[in-house]
């Protein structure tokens, strides 16, 4: 099963911003704006998909995995994001554009000229 980090990308039916990558083998894409646990449940009940945003990797680069019930049940420890669905109405994608790469700062950030 291919996973791959997620890229920063527009959808290209209505042009909003995406989180889009592989998954545990399937392409996946989903809201880059982060849900509560109202908001995930919302989610569910309108049929949509959520998704753990786990970094992994060195760099950390951000990774989904579908919240099945079992990791629902579990403590929330990433940021959870929902499937991505067209807003209704008519949409006007802007041209496509290249996917931005996301990686995700860690550790200690060490000034250039330290104070001491
Ligand atoms: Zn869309």
């Amino acid at each position: 099963m291919i996973s791959s980090p997620v890229h920063l990308d527009r959808c290209r039916r209505c042009g909003q911003p995406i989180l889009s990558g592989y998954s545990e083998g399937a392409w996946v894409r989903a809201d880059p704006a982060p849900v509560d646990a109202l908001g995930e449940l919302r989610a569910l009940q309108a049929g949509r998909m959520t998704y753990d945003l786990q970094p992994l990797g060195l760099p950390k680069r951000p990774f989904l995995w579908q919240r099945t019930a079992w990791r629902i049940r579990g403590e929330r420890k990433w940021s959870v994001h929902v499937q991505h669905a067209c807003p209704p109405g008519p949409h006007f994608p802007p041209p496509p554009s290249q996917p931005v790469e996301l990686y995700i700062p860690s550790g200690y950030t060490v000034p250039d000229s330290p104070p001491f």
